[in-house]
């Protein structure tokens, strides 16, 4: 059987795209050199591909930031406003991704949303009333060319218009049917042109297939594609999916004539039972994805084979093919050096991924039972893994209702909360950390390489907190935080604290642009052995009068952005999570902190992509993990949550029922829609919709702010708002940071002013 990759990560083994890249935005290289180092990337990872004996290797699943971005650049959906910049390619491409605040003008970003149920976050297309869809690049062409020019003969990715479409934001009043023809007519033009360039064939994403589609989406899909494929020019069309399985257009999928079928048979649920139940034509080709793209844990041959030969059973003409791209896990285990290899092991990262798809290639076409390579995979499975922890199963096994539930409702909370607080109205406050610098960096990097000892690392961080301290005083917030300086990933860093996880030096996986992280591996039943953050929350609030919040990351988002077992439930490692963040919880209280954040940035990750699943198989169990965290604090106790980047609006009674008191939210990208559907829903937690952008550079003006909060004033009483950036700091420098948060106090104490006196009179 032949093999193929989706999509390989395009960061580099030592993330040299990111430090690249970041080098061009202080104008410390030359765009030509970036290009460079862009293209010489890209050769290594042909390279390996080949080397690994990948038969379909991908092309043009490079890019700079993103590569739906660079679909909308291709097909010329690029907003007035940054053509009117008038820069050069390379950095209106940035500033459609992070943007611009120069000679040439003052943009924002585009939003930027989350990929499906993965932590990689895109930039939304946006159409406005001259939008002209029409092939405007030529970047998957030249990727395809260099690719040739090596001597490596690729498959062009490309993510599909259906899903384009779909994911676009409509600033105009044209919708997504109005654009069916123009698109269609952009990929013919596409495909004629790879097949002058001597493409064999073209993989074609539409991941939003495995989504629940309506009648319109599916007769918007069929038009596209009958369009498309009846003008395919000799190349053959394979049409791909990932993340679920598509339920709803199987049908339609295999009665247009797309050459080749991508199918996800690790998350698509029913992938299985829909060629069986409705066969597989034999004129097309099956990309069966079997190896799991997303998780870091070794494919079980035993599992996959079996798998394969019920696929076989239905139709002869399959590929193996991993269910999504690589891009979801990190590089290579080589970097791996200080990890013992009973753990390392049970580990496959994208590099080792491409050896066990050509593995598994050659087992399928041999009575397999008695190879080496086979025997070896099945030892892995068979062996215990000696990672159990009785005392945390039993208090997982004996967890009651009442565990999840705290005992006077929010309502009363918050009267009791306003007396002992004495907050302002619109109190003021940040989301937990501020800029990493090159310091605060230095001083973790030399803790950790033993360069200096526990107590002078600690030293460091409190000089740091001090001045975080008397940064926030003097700029007049409200609720002041430590600023997270002991902390590299708000996931990581308690990992690093639980027992029951394991960590690895560079398994980095991209989350947005140029930014990676590195998410810690599950490995055995969590535990928290000792406090992990009370000292320095105690000795940040020790520094001033006002509320100092404590910090934590919550148990879905630990979760979420963890590599999770895949040998027992989610739910039973959430609740587990749960329990060792509510000693923590429970620990600051006693230490005398009034407000404690517990974050759940990744809470949407997880979501299931079909509403018929969401309560079922995630919602009714990570919502109570939340509960459980802070079910025994006291009511003057005032939680707070936090989330980022995505559409809340669906889940928005669930995120209510997670009882926190308040809660901030990424909004100011996505224009505050969220502020709508908090109104909308009547939606209990006081909240804090975040009034500027801090992933861009951008400083916002107090006037601009001013009138952000009095959009949100608009729609949600002054009582519940309170008013705070959207995410936390750490990426953003000292000085912009600081300019920014003098003009959200200005903003805030205007509008008191005004508003307050106001009422008076
Ligand atoms: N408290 C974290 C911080 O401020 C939250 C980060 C996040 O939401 N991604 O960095
Ligand atoms: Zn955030």
């Amino acid at each position: 059987m032949k093999n193929s990759i989706i999509g390989f990560p395009r960061i580099g083994k030592s993330r040299e795209l990111k430090f690249a890249s970041e080098k061009y935005f202080r104008n410390e290289i030359s765009c030509d050199e970036l290009y460079e180092i862009a293209r010489q990337l890209r050769a290594e990872h042909w390279e390996l591909q080949k080397m690994a004996n990948i038969n379909y290797i991908p092309s043009n699943d490079f890019s700079f930031y993103d590569n739906l971005l660079d679909l909308a650049v291709l097909l010329g959906v690029v907003p007035k406003a940054y053509r009117e910049l008038g820069l050069n390619p390379l950095d209106e491409y940035f500033a459609l991704a992070r943007g611009y605040q120069g000679k040439n003008g003052d943009v924002k970003a585009l939003a930027m949303k989350k990929w499906f149920n993965t932590n990689y976050h895109y930039m939304v297309p946006e159409i406005d009333d001259e939008v002209n869809i029409k092939l405007c690049g030529t970047k998957i062409f030249d990727e395809y060319l260099e690719a040739k020019s090596i001597g490596i003969e690729t498959k062009p990715v490309i993510t599909g218009g259906f899903t384009f479409l779909k994911l676009a934001k409509y600033k105009c009043c044209k919708q997504a049917e109005d654009l069916a023809d123009p698109i269609s007519d952009a990929y013919i033009e596409i495909l004629e042109r790879l097949s002058q360039l001597g493409a064999e064939c073209i993989q074609i994403d539409e991941p939003i297939l495995v989504t629940d589609l309506d009648k319109c989406d599916i007769s918007l899909f069929k038009k596209i594609y009958q369009k498309i494929l009846a003008n395919k020019n000799g190349i053959k069309v394979i049409l791909q999916t990932y993340f679920g399985d598509v339920r709803d257009v199987y049908n339609e999928l295999i009665s247009l004539d797309f050459d080749g079928i991508g199918l996800d048979f690790v998350e698509g649920e029913k992938s299985l039972e829909l060629i069986e139940k409705h066969g597989f034509p034999t004129n097309k080709i099956l990309f069966a994805g079997v190896v799991n793209g997303k998780n870091i844990w070794k494919n079980d041959y035993a599992k996959t084979l079996e798998l394969l030969n019920k696929i076989k059973a239905v139709t002869d003409n399959v590929v193996i093919s991993a269910s999504c791209s690589l891009l979801h896990v990190p590089f290579t285990l080589e970097n791996e050096t200080n990890l013992p290899n009973e753990v390392t092991k049970h580990f496959a990262f994208a590099v080792e991924k491409l050896t066990e798809l050509s593995e598994l290639s050659r087992l399928s076409e041999i009575d397999y039972e008695n190879s080496d390579v086979f025997k070896s995979n099945r030892s892995i499975f068979l062996d215990p893994r000696g990672n159990a922890d009785m005392d945390v199963q039993r208090a997982v096994d004996s967890l009651k209702d009442e565990d999840f539930t705290r005992n006077v409702k929010r309502s009363e909370r918050k009267q009791i909360q306003k007396e002992a607080l004495k907050l302002p109205v619109l109190p003021t406050t940040t989301i937990g950390s501020f800029p990493q610098t090159a310091e605060v960096k230095h001083n973790r990097a030399r803790f950790k390489r033993g360069e200096i000892t526990e107590s002078e690392y600690r030293a460091k961080n409190e000089e740091f907190i001090k001045s975080c301290i008397e940064l926030q005083e003097n700029i007049g917030l409200d609720v002041l935080v430590h600023g997270e300086y002991e902390r590299n990933d708000m996931v990581e860093f308690f990992g690093e604290n639980l027992a029951g996880y394991v960590f690895t030096d560079k398994a980095w996986v991209q989350s947005y642009g140029t930014r990676c992280v590195k998410p810690p591996i599950i490995f055995g039943d969590i535990k928290r052995e000792k406090p992990i953050t009370v000292s320095y929350s105690v000795y940040a609030d020790s520094l001033t009068d006002k509320p100092v919040k404590g910090m934590l990351t919550g148990p879905i988002t630990i979760l979420n952005w963890s590599f999770p077992r895949e040998d027992v439930p989610l739910s039973e490692i959430a609740y587990q999570i749960a329990l060792a963040i509510r000693d923590e919880v429970l620990d600051l209280e006693a230490a005398g902190i009034k407000i404690i954040q517990i974050d759940e940035a990744a809470l949407k990750e997880k979501l299931p992509l079909r509403r018929a699943d969401r309560h079922s198989k995630y919602l009714d169990w990570a919502i109570k993990a939340f509960r459980l965290v802070h079910g025994k604090v006291k009511p003057e106790t005032q939680i707070h949550t936090h989330m980022c980047y995505s559409e809340f609006d669906e889940i928005i009674k669930d995120i209510d029922d997670m009882d926190a008191d308040v809660i901030s939210f990424e909004a100011s990208r996505s224009n505050l829609s969220i502020v709508d559907a908090l109104k909308n829903n009547n939606f209990q937690t006081d909240v804090g919709p975040g009034i500027y952008d801090i992933h861009s550079p951008r400083v916002p003006s107090a006037d601009e702010l001013v009138s952000v909060i009095n959009k949100i004033l608009e729609k949600l009483p002054m009582d519940k708002v309170w008013i705070n950036p959207d995410c936390g700091l750490k990426t953003r420098g000292v000085e912009e940071t600081t300019k920014s948060l003098n003009n959200l106090v200005k903003a805030a104490v205007h509008i008191r002013k005004t508003r307050l006196t106001y009422a008076e009179n």
